[in-house]
């Protein structure tokens, strides 16, 4: 069919999608948690107890009235997996993180995460349940000491080298003439697109969140910097429920759970073995796509 001709190639005009999305985002917070910081404070939830399990009940939500995105979406995810979204562009796979992130609010059902509705946390704690990586967008013009450090209150001098490395960026931050006090401004050209997404997962492992969404990059980056953001990814989603829109075979093959979407429905889900072995779409998407380069833009 069409949808199938060419999807992966497409994925690049959903990062603009989400970034578009994703821009607003903290401004939206800020206006929000003014407005609704008294009535929420009635609700505080404990959120060391929250491992990360996420359910999502009979999901419905449209941009529009009258025009669903999300017809219908059950799902449970428990601690600790990586669920990769798979699907053509407009498949409503941007929308689902959209909803995670409360950016908007459902039609109807609900998100529960370890038995508490989503609603039911302050936005501050629903922005500190997720960090979003590897969307350099969430970078702002300052320090990449500042960018890294965003990720949380307060950390030290020692804590933000420590995320630096652990999310391999050290080495690189190091050589660069200002070292850590180096500003990524708007067009920054010193340093390149594959390192600014170290630093991204720098920051969320300095947050620590118990839910990851993840938006892989289409972008080519260099081999280095490739197995490092690899690594890096690696250490930042061991123990932690991840959500991934993922355009690398290599996450997708290893995904505890693919989510396989169409038209707002997810189609198909299960592993990547599974899944070959059902010889439906996603099966025709591995075969005419993923399996001639490995990484899929
Ligand atoms: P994907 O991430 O799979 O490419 P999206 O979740 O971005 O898909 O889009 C799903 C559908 O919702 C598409 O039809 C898209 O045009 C529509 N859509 C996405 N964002 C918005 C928005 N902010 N306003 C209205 N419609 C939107």
């Amino acid at each position: 069919s069409q949808q199938l001709s060419q999807p992966m190639a497409q994925a690049a005009g959903i990062a603009n999608m989400i970034q578009a999305a994703m821009a607003s985002a903290e401004r939206i917070f800020v206006l929000l948690d003014e407005e609704e910081q008294e009535l929420e404070q009635e609700r505080q939830v404990d959120l060391e107890k929250l491992k990360g399990n996420l359910t999502f009940e009979h999901v419905r939500f449209g941009y529009e009235q009258g025009t669903p995105v999300i017809k219908d979406l059950s799902l449970e995810v428990t601690e600790g997996q990586t669920v990769a979204i798979v699907g053509p562009t407009g498949a409503g796979k941007s929308t689902i993180i959209n909803l995670l992130m409360r950016f908007y609010q459902l039609d109807s059902g609900r998100i529960i995460i370890d038995g508490v509705d989503l609603n039911d946390l302050t936005r501050e704690q629903a922005r500190s349940m997720f960090a979003m990586v590897l969307q350099d967008t969430w970078l702002f013009n300052g320090a990449i000491r500042d960018n890294i450090a965003y990720g949380r209150e307060g950390a030290s001098e020692k804590e933000i080298m420590s995320a630096a490395k652990s999310a391999y960026a050290d080495d690189f931050i190091r050589t660069l003439p200002e070292g850590y006090d180096t500003v990524l401004g708007e067009d920054a050209t010193n340093i390149s697109q594959g390192q600014r997404q170290l630093i991204t997962i720098a920051r969320a492992i300095l947050a620590d969140p118990k839910i990851l969404i993840l938006d892989e990059a289409t972008s080519s980056v260099d081999t280095r910097t490739e197995m490092n953001i690899q690594k890096a990814m690696n250490v930042l989603m061991k123990g932690r429920t991840s959500f991934v829109i993922a355009h690398r075979l290599s996450t997708i093959r290893d995904a505890d759970l693919i989510l396989v979407m169409n038209e707002g429905d997810i189609i198909e889900k299960g592993t990547h073995h599974e899944l070959l072995e059902q010889k439906g779409f996603y099966a025709d998407l591995y075969y005419s796509q993923f399996s001639s380069n490995e990484a899929v833009s």
